[in-house]
């Protein structure tokens, strides 16, 4: 008797999450809800080869992560970033992936799209479309305009509608998921500032950066 299974539609949401946020957590269960995504990755980077060092330590940030998706069956964490000792490329993270997955598994790489513009310069990047799809989110303080290199591509493979994203990868397409104008650069200036970020990031994700004491000025 042959067994009948469903592919699987899996999110990966990258970042350095310094510390994870509104607009994380919101845009990863919109964009779950909106292409029905079986679960959500977040993803923590090591060490982004094209950005500056994280504030907290890749403990700290993880540890923050896990908080946050705690009561969030769609959502999870995955720390394999973390566990390499040397810079984190998505590429690695889609190979090893796309090994672990069956076949017919999907995979859609979910970016805001300030990542997105920055697409080109991260390492093998023509090559991420072959092991996933890209969903990109809106995000109201980013650029407006694509840059150059990205036209040709977006003029190639955009689609309307990310629900029509078929096949193991090769698309992009937008998610117009509710604007959320926090970054982790505003929390961390409030911090330091001795402002309040209650309803910026998840209680405990809150009650953590108290007890550790991070972000302070003096940090
Ligand atoms: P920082 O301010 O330190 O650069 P960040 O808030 O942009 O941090 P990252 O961890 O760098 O957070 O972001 C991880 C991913 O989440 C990126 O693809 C980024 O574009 C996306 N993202 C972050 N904040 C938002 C937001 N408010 N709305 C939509 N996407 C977001």
């Amino acid at each position: 008797m042959s067994s009948t299974r469903t592919p699987r539609r899996i999110g990966i949401l990258g970042g350095t999450f310094d510390p994870v946020h509104i607009g994380h957590l919101r845009g990863a269960l919109e964009v779950a809800e909106m292409v029905g995504l079986a679960e959500v990755r977040l993803v923590p980077n090591f060490r982004p080869p094209h950005r500056e060092a994280p504030n907290s330590s890749a403990q700290d940030r993880l540890a923050m992560v896990r908080l946050a998706v705690q009561d969030l069956p769609s959502l999870t964490v995955d720390a394999r970033e973390l566990e390499r000792d040397k810079p984190s490329y998505t590429i690695d993270t889609l190979e090893s992936l796309r090994d672990e997955l069956a076949d017919d598994d999907q995979i859609f790489l979910i970016m805001g799209w300030d990542a997105f513009c920055g697409l080109p310069n991260w390492h093998r990047w023509d090559e991420l479309l072959d092991y996933c799809h890209i969903l990109v989110m809106q995000r109201p303080d980013a650029d407006s305009e694509a840059p150059e290199a990205l036209r040709d591509l977006l003029a190639a493979r955009s689609v309307h509608d990310p629900q029509a994203l078929a096949g193991s990868g090769g698309q992009i397409a937008f998610v117009w998921q509710a604007p959320l104008g926090v970054s982790a650069t505003r929390i961390r200036q409030f911090l330091a500032s001795g402002q309040s970020v209650r309803f910026l990031v998840p209680d405990a994700v809150l009650a953590y950066i108290n007890a550790h004491g991070l972000y302070r000025a003096s940090n």
